[in-house]
């Protein structure tokens, strides 16, 4: 061992420099964060190679003050706390006041910036927390950072970079979620020269899902927003058909900050869990509000993560939430026509920041008159209906929002789900107006309604007949049991016994009855009659399992996916005969589930064709 001695700044910063810039990615990531903490409105984001060789992020906020440029890039020199007792209440997204220092220790860095009092700006240069020039310079207000050769002398970190490819689709990425979080914002990216994205800063969550995403999945989104005293989701639900094999589609936000947490994730899967399949994930773009102080955000300095002090409380909020939207809007999947024709919509592009030419009237028309520049095309209109602005949005739902602000949502659900189904296609009043055509392939039924044709699958809606009618003797609690002779024995860890006796009644309410043998054995005695012909050791252990990892729900999810399977056995199969008066019959029944357009398995029990679209497709009218 040598002899023990304290590090240079230098090193120190080398080395602290690691947890805050992994990549060129976390760099975007920090400035972009320090410009919309700067007020900024419009924040352009341009990258070359990756943003391996070249980052530069301008923006329009409040610039740094000449005296206090150098200081900004100290270790812990930050605006935005005096101390720690601030954090708690803490609105910027950014306190730490570490990642200018970690950029300018392992990245070449030049920074102008003006304040809107300062009559001229600041030039200040430093590599490798080297500090080259610091000088005047005559530019408008706001900042520009430049950061080249990102580890340019941290060899062994540059060499774990990926490709310029890989590494740019994290910033694409990273810049797609800091839009999405701040739709007032105007948000420009650019790489190679190309723009990929800009957005308008008007603060309409749906243009902002257009232009980032698309017209194909704007047009197929549905509004949520709810609030309660303590919580407010307020954002865009994609429809199933929008569904997807990756979380990557995704994007919530917190308080503006875009962050992981599972418990949101899966909470919104949960609300989807009816109308996906198995293995697939939703589109959605949510913002979450809770108060500040329910939070804690000072997880890791890279700050993707966060903790809620009432997490459970939120994520039930959250489910309930999300599958209420999505039930009372008609989840019936529409054929569709023809491929849609790609729509190009030119961007008006907004002049960039200058690099070579740093003239004042070419500064005067970048960030700050974007939102002017930016006319939506007609095409757009006709996507997103009239584009309202933020707090206009809570008019498109009114129904569902007196819904979940209600205290007893089963009682308004029930009433809204009523009037769904007064004026729907699956009413006891439309039906009435049914003309059943037949079976067909001895699997599908053909009726007309009005101007539609029903194609419906048998199987698929008599399983979730049988399904809901199970899940419901399971909430009910009024479950039959079916007894086991010989009982099964089953010895538990001191672990499983101790969540066993937590939730003994929970398996009472299931049907199971059980029996303590002294020690930690239990046998089981009786099992949920539905589920008989279910490995009942497995299944015990797999509600236990569950238990274990804090999931408590009315219905365990083993044992949903359990009922899932016997309705799924048990239901009229394809290629069987039906007689009309059984078709009626199963129709009747559909008409009392809260949601029966949509297999347990999330596969569609019914569609349908209007007669417009049978006339294009016969070519008797043109579009
Ligand atoms: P933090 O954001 O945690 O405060 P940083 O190292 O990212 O720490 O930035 C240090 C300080 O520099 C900030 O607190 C802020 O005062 C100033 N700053 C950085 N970027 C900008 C910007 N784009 N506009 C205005 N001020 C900035
Ligand atoms: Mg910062």
């Amino acid at each position: 061992m040598g002899t023990i001695k304290v590090l240079s700044e230098e090193t120190i910063d080398k080395i602290a420099a690691g947890e805050v810039v992994e990549r060129p990615a976390s760099v975007v990531k920090e400035l972009v964060e320090n410009s919309i903490d700067s007020g900024a409105t419009a924040v352009t984001v341009e990258i070359k190679e990756g943003g391996i060789s070249f980052i530069r992020v301008t923006d329009n906020g409040s610039g740094i003050p000449k005296n206090q440029v150098k200081t900004a890039f100290l270790r812990h020199a930050t605006s935005k706390i005096d101390d720690a007792s601030d954090i708690p209440h803490i609105s910027s997204l950014g306190f730490r006041g570490e990642a200018l220092s970690s950029i300018a220790a392992v990245a070449q860095v030049e920074l102008m910036t003006k304040t809107k009092e300062d009559l001229i700006g600041t030039r200040y240069i430093i590599e490798g927390a080297k500090e080259k020039e610091f000088c005047d310079i005559g530019i408008p207000g706001g900042t520009t950072m430049i950061v080249r050769n990102i580890f340019f002398n941290t060899p062994a970190r540059r060499k774990f970079l990926k490709s310029a490819q890989t590494e740019g689709s994290y910033i694409e990425e990273i810049c797609v979620h800091l839009a999405m979080a701040r739709p007032d914002i105007s948000i420009k990216f650019i790489t190679g020269g190309q723009i990929k994205f800009q957005t308008s800063g008007r603060g309409d969550m749906k243009e902002l899902i257009y232009r980032i995403y698309g017209k194909d999945t704007a047009s197929e989104i549905i509004p949520i927003d709810v609030e309660t005293k303590d919580i407010s989701i307020k954002g865009y639900l994609g429809r199933p058909s929008l569904n997807r094999s990756t979380r990557n589609f995704e994007n919530y936000f917190v308080n503006g900050r875009y962050v992981k947490s599972k418990l949101i994730a899966t909470a919104v899967e949960e609300g989807y869990k009816e109308y996906l399949m198995q293995h697939k994930f939703p589109f959605f773009v949510i913002e979450i509000n809770v108060a500040s102080t329910s939070i804690d955000v000072n997880v890791h300095p890279t700050k993707m993560e966060v903790r809620f002090t009432n997490g459970e409380e939120l994520a039930t909020y959250i489910e309930s939430a999300v599958s209420s939207t999505l039930r009372v809007h008609e989840m019936i999947n529409q054929v569709p026509l023809y491929e849609e024709k790609e729509v190009k919509e030119t961007i008006h592009s907004a002049p960039e920041p200058f690099e070579s030419r740093r003239s004042e009237t070419l500064y005067e028309n970048t960030a700050s008159n974007i939102p002017d520049s930016f006319g939506l095309s007609e095409e757009i209109k006709k996507v997103l209906g009239d584009v309202k602005s933020r707090e206009a949005v809570p008019a498109e739902m009114p129904v569902h929002k007196n819904v979940i602000k209600a205290e007893n949502t089963v009682i308004v659900n029930t009433a809204v789900q009523m009037e769904m189904f007064e004026d729907k296609i699956l009413s006891k009043d439309a039906m009435e107006d049914y003309r059943i055509i037949g079976q067909v392939f001895e699997t599908f039924w053909l009726i007309e309604y009005k101007d539609k044709l029903l194609m419906m699958d048998q199987h698929a809606a008599h399983e979730k007949v049988k399904y809901e009618a199970l899940i419901k003797k399971l909430k009910e609690k009024t479950i039959d049991s079916q007894v086991l002779a010989p009982p099964i024995v089953v010895t538990l860890s001191p672990a499983e016994y101790q969540i066993y006796s937590n939730y003994k009644d929970r398996f009472k309410d299931l049907g199971f009855e059980l029996e303590e043998f002294g020690g930690e054995e239990v046998a089981i005695r009786e099992i949920p009659l539905d589920l008989y012909g279910c490995n009942a050791k497995e299944l015990f252990l797999d509600i236990l399992d569950e238990l274990a990892e804090g999931k408590v729900r009315d219905v365990p999810e083993v044992v949903n996916d359990r009922i899932a399977t016997m309705a799924c056995k048990s239901a009229v199969k394809g290629n069987t005969v039906m007689t009309e008066e059984e078709l009626m019959e199963l129709l009747r029944q559909m008409l009392t589930l809260d949601n029966p357009y949509n297999c347990p398995h999330g596969r569609p029990t019914i569609i349908t064709m209007t007669k417009t679209e049978m006339e294009k497709r016969f070519k008797r009218i043109v579009t």
